[in-house]
């Protein structure tokens, strides 16, 4: 693997560990010329169903676009890297255990805010209100008031 840094071909592995509940390999590289520290990420590369969007537009699932939202969620908040990618690994299985060719947008949606809703009650709303684009303020109360009802005390 070249080095980020300075492009040279000779890197070596210092450590390697699982990550993402076992889903994940990480490894940590350094350079043999300019000593840089680098990390890999090795996940197995799965084939996703294809996105069934409104009005019948299909798109190819994007790994980018999950990531994408779940991080704008949680900006600022203290959920770390690692908990995410974690995170997206199980919203994928989750979507792959369906079996089938295609899922409907709006079900990963509602994954990714089962996900959330785990990981932070912040990045929960933040992503409720976007995704559900609420129609009044009640509507906002209403998801409130279900969260404060299931939160453990
Ligand atoms: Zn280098």
């Amino acid at each position: 693997m070249h080095c980020p840094f300075c492009g040279t071909q000779s890197t070596r592995v210092i450590d390697s560990r699982l990550a993402a509940e076992g889903d994940q390999v990480r490894r940590r590289r350094q350079c043999n010329h300019c000593q840089e520290r680098f990390t890999t990420y090795e996940t197995a590369n799965l084939k996703m169903p294809m996105v069934l969007k409104a009005k019948k537009i299909r798109e190819s699932f994007s790994d980018h676009k999950l990531r994408d939202g779940m991080l704008r969620a949680l900006e600022k908040r203290p959920v770390n890297a690692e908990t995410v990618e974690t995170a997206i690994i199980g919203i994928k299985k989750k979507i792959l255990s369906h079996n089938t060719h295609e899922v409907h947008s709006k079900w990963i949606g509602e994954c990714v805010m089962d996900s959330l809703r785990v990981l932070d009650d912040v990045a929960y709303i933040r992503f409720a209100s976007v995704y559900h684009r609420f129609n009044d303020i009640g509507e906002f109360i209403d998801v409130i008031k279900v969260m404060e009802q299931s939160s453990p005390t």
